[in-house]
């Protein structure tokens, strides 16, 4: 079959809208007719070619859609269901038995642009492949494959462009604080960059009952919308410096502190945010794979303090995904007010928006 896609050709776009094929789904395979996608900041730091993508490609981890076709094998979903795609785990290892797919010890081949186990491809353009499996979907197109794994069935009356970011960011940000730090209610907590992973860990703050929340971010209009979603406090990093700022708040330092913004400076200054026994929760993809955290041993030894990469805030999908939309329905989680939708073929405008500040969160739909 033919479908729309927005391919990558070469390092940092732009994206070009154009007609590719689609196999059909394989054993374990869902075919998905995207509705809705949400641009995720990993969609834009793997276009940058810097971590070895392969040209042309085909991106998008955020989507949302009606099932097409499904392979051999698949009992959880049918055609007509509609379904959000989320990242792909292989549910064989000790880690997927254990509900922590995000670590799943094939997350980056099952989650990276590959082939097939036996060399063939999902997507192709003439005779020449086309790089896809992205996060097991790449889903900036109209046609999708994903596997039964990260796909998850939805109410019919389910809105796929509210919930779409719910695949990556928003259980990314949310499920940081709730899951991974393990928030309890009352403790305090400081949230770096005010993005959409950044005010969805907010909103995971304010689900799991934590006291103040602060948020450091030096966009003004993000800083009023942390307030608006529950923020206690916000701080911007130009005013002086962030440490001091968060100390005045609260001068026995922060239970809690999640890195979304990877912006080295920020994060080394949070080892000093931290009181007893608190968490410092990495999410934050740095600008460079060789960044280094420097931690004072001997304070770091006496407060008791933990530092814990994240990833997908350690969301078990299939559990976690539906307490999120049980969430969005009680009002508790307002992803609208961060995101902005696009339709896909100005794919390159949203991008565009989202590095000027125009938007937070694009959602590019189709019909
Ligand atoms: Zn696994
Ligand atoms: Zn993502």
């Amino acid at each position: 079959m033919q479908t729309q896609a927005a391919v990558l050709n070469q390092p940092n776009g732009p994206f070009a809208i154009e007609t590719i094929d689609v196999g059909e789904p394989q054993a374990g395979e869902v075919r998905v007719a995207i509705k809705a996608v949400g641009v995720c900041h990993t969609d834009l730091v793997i276009a940058s070619g810097a971590l070895g993508l392969q040209f042309p490609a085909v991106l998008g981890h955020e989507g949302a859609g009606i099932v097409d076709a499904v392979g051999p094998g698949v009992t959880s979903v049918k055609p007509g269901d509609k379904v959000l795609l989320t990242f792909n785990s292989c549910g064989q290892c000790r880690h997927c038995h254990n509900d922590h797919p995000a670590y799943c010890d094939g997350f980056f081949p099952l989650n990276m642009t590959a082939t097939r186990t036996d060399g063939s491809t999902r997507l192709h353009r003439g005779e020449a492949a086309v790089a896809d499996n992205f996060f097991g979907q790449s889903s900036f197109a109209e046609l999708a494959i994903a596997n039964e794994r990260n796909v998850l069935k939805v109410d019919d009356d389910a809105d796929l462009v509210a919930l779409a970011p719910l695949g990556c960011g928003v259980q990314t940000g949310a499920g940081a604080v709730i899951r991974s730090l393990n928030a309890k209610a009352g403790e305090t907590l400081v949230v770096l960059g005010g993005g959409a992973v950044g005010l969805s860990a907010v909103l995971g703050g304010k689900i799991a009952g934590c006291g103040t929340i602060i948020v450091i971010e030096p966009q003004d209009t993000r800083r009023k919308l942390a307030l608006e979603l529950g923020a206690s406090h916000v701080i911007d990093p130009a005013a002086g410096d962030a440490v001091e700022a968060v100390r005045a708040i609260l001068p026995a330092g922060a239970d809690m502190v999640v890195d979304t913004s990877g912006y080295q400076p920020i994060v080394e200054s949070a080892v000093n945010m931290i009181g007893n026994l608190g968490r410092l929760g990495l999410i934050g993809v740095p600008g460079s794979l060789d960044a280094v955290l420097p931690v004072p041993i001997m304070q770091w030894l006496t407060i008791g303090g933990t530092v814990r990469g994240i990833v997908e805030g350690d969301s078990d999908p299939k559990v976690f995904l539906p307490e999120l939309i049980a969430h969005h329905k009680a009002g508790r989680l307002p992803i609208e007010k961060f995101s902005k939708t696009y339709r896909l073929a100005d794919i390159n405008q949203a991008i565009d928006d989202a590095h000027h500040g125009k938007c937070i969160k694009a959602v590019l739909t189709i019909d």
